[in-house]
């Protein structure tokens, strides 16, 4: 139904040895024609490259390869052909006037992989999954996404829902019997597969834990008194592992968050910004800003000098800052200055007061000693969020929600057949389940939620 030939950067705006150009659509090769100076792409086949110019008229505007992909094999099933140019943004432009004024328009964001959608050639799991993989930063999150590409989510959850309609047929088929009083559904079979489906639906959800971890980074806060040595720790840490400084987007502007690569996971050093330039934070910042920081963390790293020994400070600092889900480590730095007898005197103390596990670590920043434990207790608490059956694995909001909502409507199944509830009222609840489910592939999904999906895809993808 959409008819109409787009076109877009498909290449980072800027200067590069090379860019590309894409354009899809029925036109696309008709287009590219009257804009190219060589062979006729018209006559080519498809997956072909050919040397020419791009004109204006008569005015040559770059050298250039293009190549040509006949519908259906491509990306979008459409038409496709790439120009690759010599990579100055100003080209780049000029180029895309020349298709536009030769009956192109521009691409809105996502636009491609949304006709690849629409077309049939992903599912909506893949085109997320696709987003995923051009915004990933990490090793981790590329494996996941990757994954998620192959169909992972879509044929674990397809598996879930061929099961569900199997009984949905059962059940309606009774219904057509009503007067009858027949049960072809078996309800103990029935019971079974709910709670084998319920089960899955566990654990994709669980999975959803390790997903985020995985696709945002896990969040750390590193406190701790004055002079404890949290700026040296900092830098200590980024100086080897540091990939990207950066404001991530989507947290409060003034805090800073620096991110750290340990064996291909990312952490993210929450509110940072303290730290690399002052040294007594905590008096600054105070208790109540320490909370509101460590309530967004889900590791909380706590030094202590190795030479103190009145901890009444740290303990009043600590204490109100403990939950359930935060893993506590604390380290007790500066090793290389006092004698190791004093540490246990400083372990034992500190966990006669403190109620919840934690992990004791004893570093020198200065000196780079035992900071691969550090990291090490680090990266475990992202592997230990692996639960075996994770290698699928859930990084999507939209997806977890529509599991949860799945989950929800699979439990009120169970709860009408436990009850005995109408075979009518428990059709319907099955036909809701499989809804949800369907909505994580696209089977059912409204145009508001693709037009979200979609947009938030950069032009030209
Ligand atoms: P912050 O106030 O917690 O950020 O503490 P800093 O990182 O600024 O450190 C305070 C002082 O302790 C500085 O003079 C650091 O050089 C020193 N310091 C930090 N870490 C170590 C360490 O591992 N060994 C030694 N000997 N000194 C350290």
């Amino acid at each position: 139904m959409n008819k109409d030939t787009i076109c877009a950067l498909a290449t980072a705006n800027g200067i590069g040895a090379l860019g590309i150009i894409r354009l899809s659509g029925d036109d696309a090769v008709s287009i590219a024609q009257k804009s190219f100076k060589g062979k006729n792409l018209e006559k080519q086949k498809s997956h072909t490259v050919h040397y020419g110019y791009i004109v204006d008229g008569e005015e040559i505007i770059d050298e250039i390869m293009v190549s040509v992909f006949l519908a259906p094999k491509t990306f979008t099933t459409e038409n496709v052909v790439e120009i690759s140019f010599h990579g100055s943004p100003f080209i780049g432009k000029r180029i895309l006037e020349v298709l536009i004024k030769n009956g192109a328009r521009m691409a809105k964001a996502g636009e491609f992989t949304m006709r690849a959608f629409m077309n049939g050639r992903i599912d909506l799991s893949q085109a997320e999954a696709i987003a995923d993989i051009i915004a990933s930063e990490n090793e981790a999150s590329r494996k996941v996404a990757i994954n998620q590409l192959k169909g992972g989510i879509t044929s674990e959850i397809s598996i879930l829902r061929t099961d569900l309609l199997n009984f949905v047929s059962l059940i309606e088929l009774e219904l057509d019997f009503a007067e009858e009083d027949v049960e072809f559904a078996d309800r103990t079979a029935l019971t079974g597969l709910l709670k084998r489906i319920e089960d899955k639906l566990k654990s994709l959800i669980e999975s959803f834990e390790y997903g985020n971890a995985v696709k945002n980074g896990v969040a750390v806060a590193i406190l701790g008194k004055p002079n404890a040595g949290k700026s040296t720790l900092l830098n200590a840490l980024l100086k080897e592992e540091r990939a990207i400084v950066s404001n991530i987007a989507g947290t409060t502007r003034d805090t800073i968050e620096e991110l750290l690569h340990i064996k291909g996971n990312a952490f993210r050093l929450i509110d940072t910004a303290g730290l690399r330039e002052t040294t007594d934070e905590i008096e600054k910042i105070g208790v109540k800003k320490a909370i509101e920081k460590v309530e967004q963390a889900e590791i909380l790293i706590y030094l202590i000098d190795s030479a103190t020994n009145d901890f009444t400070e740290d303990l009043l600092m600590i204490k109100p800052l403990l939950r359930d889900d935060l893993k506590l480590i604390i380290c007790a730095t500066k090793i290389d200055e006092v004698v190791p007898s004093q540490h246990e005197k400083m372990e034992a103390l500190l966990r006669q007061e403190i109620a919840q596990e934690f992990d004791f670590i004893k570093i020198s920043a200065l000196e780079n000693q035992n900071l691969q434990d550090l990291k090490n207790e680090l990266s475990s608490y992202v592997e230990e969020l692996k639960t075996e059956e994770n290698n699928v694995v859930i990084t999507n909001q939209r997806h977890f929600q529509a599991l949860q909502n799945s989950l929800e409507s699979v439990q009120k199944v169970e709860e009408a057949v436990h009850t005995k509830i109408s075979t009518e009222l428990l059709a319907y609840e099955l036909r809701n389940a499989l809804e949800y489910l369907g909505e994580i592939s696209g089977e059912f999904t409204n145009d508001e939620v693709l037009g979200n999906i979609f947009s938030k895809f950069c032009i030209g993808k």
